[in-house]
């Protein structure tokens, strides 16, 4: 948790931006083809080998971090704020939204291709 993807073959460390890319491309991917085994696969751009990003069930535990903590931020200001606006429920679920936007990085781990078991979760 709170680390940054490596290249499970070589160990290439992966930096933000690029775990980012990475991130982009498969959902770029996921669009483009229906093929889920092909869309998540990535060559490292440092042994050329094939990898596979995945955020499950890593991401989860960030998810329900975000939804606990989001709920008891909107809970919590409830019962001191007795005229609180709605608008600002919203506010603060989008500062979680985009708060989970920003860390999601850290929770993609990299793995190997099982070619005998080739699926994606
Ligand atoms: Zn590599």
């Amino acid at each position: 948790m709170f680390k940054l993807p490596v290249c499970p073959h070589c160990g290439t460390i992966y930096r933000y931006k690029d775990v980012r890319k990475v991130w982009g491309e498969d959902i770029k991917n996921t669009y483009k083809t229906m093929d889920h085994n092909k869309a998540h696969n990535h060559t490292c751009y440092h042994c050329q080998k094939e990898f596979r990003a995945q955020s499950l069930p890593d991401a989860l535990v960030l998810v329900l971090m975000i939804v606990v903590l989001n709920i008891g931020t909107l809970l919590f200001m409830l019962s001191i704020m007795t005229d609180l606006q709605f608008g600002w429920l919203f506010v603060i679920t989008f500062l979680y939204i985009a708060l989970f936007n920003v860390l999601l990085p850290f929770f993609i781990k990299f793995k190997k291709i099982d070619k005998k078991k080739n699926y994606y979760y």
